[in-house]
């Protein structure tokens, strides 16, 4: 028998595999985002069920079972964040960060900082849901943690600071000045939006609506494909 771990971790997805079986996609506090394989849970759901729901925070024992897979033993739940699911709204906004954080990281990458930050989320997504700024933070503090830096303040060519409706180029990951601005890959920001985000106050639903589409857009640019999950939030928002 391989080795046993122990990890805490968040379950973000779940891809059912062969007939009975299911693979894992957990980001752990401890290993970063890794796979694991739960032989049978499709068959019977009286070993691991409750504990294997979507965004659940859970302790995992974990085996070694070789070619690189971790076979589930036990777990048992520390929060399931059920709040997370009671609203269409979180669950999309979730679903959205969850794929963001997946596509971003590398597996067996640990980011504690991250961990925290995904926890955090879930715990307070619900309440947060009219708080456009906090949604803005979410997204633009996991995109940062990831290791990307889009720059809303500073021209991405001569790194003179912007005003009034400016170019955000995707392939800069920042925003451009007029002087700079040639035809290239992204969008146009109003300039109520640009004060909103440099006076750090309140985001309007409209101007975080915008910004969301920037940040989501720079991220599937970035990771050369669409974010799946891009088209189901912008339905529930
Ligand atoms: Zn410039």
């Amino acid at each position: 028998m391989g080795k046993q771990v122990t990890y805490e971790g968040v379950i973000l997805r779940k891809v059912p595999y062969r007939d009975h079986d299911l693979i894992l996609g957990v980001f752990t506090k401890e290993d970063g985002k890794i796979s694991v394989f739960v032989p049978g849970a499709r068959k019977s759901t009286k070993r691991f069920g409750p504990y294997l729901d979507l965004f659940a925070k859970v302790q995992l024992v974990l085996k070694d079972a070789g070619h690189k897979m971790l076979q589930l033993q036990e777990t048992s739940l520390i929060d399931p964040y059920v709040v997370v699911r009671e609203s269409l709204f979180s669950l999309g906004f979730a679903t959205y960060y969850a794929e963001c954080l997946w596509s971003m990281l590398a597996e067996h990458d640990p980011h504690v900082d991250i961990f925290e930050h995904l926890c955090s989320m879930l715990k307070n997504v619900s309440q947060d849901k009219e708080n456009f700024r906090k949604l803005y933070e979410y997204e633009y503090q996991l995109i940062e943690m990831c290791g990307y830096n889009p720059d809303f303040t500073f021209c991405g060519e001569c790194k003179a600071s912007v005003q009034g409706q400016v170019f955000f180029s995707y392939g800069k990951g920042s925003v451009m000045c007029k002087t700079c601005h040639r035809y290239d890959q992204g969008l146009m920001i109003s300039e109520q939006t640009m004060q909103m985000l440099q006076n750090q106050g309140p985001l309007s639903k409209k101007s975080y609506e915008e910004i969301r589409e920037v940040l989501t857009n720079f991220v599937s640019y970035t990771l050369g494909k669409q974010l799946k999950s891009h088209a189901f939030r912008k339905g529930v928002s």
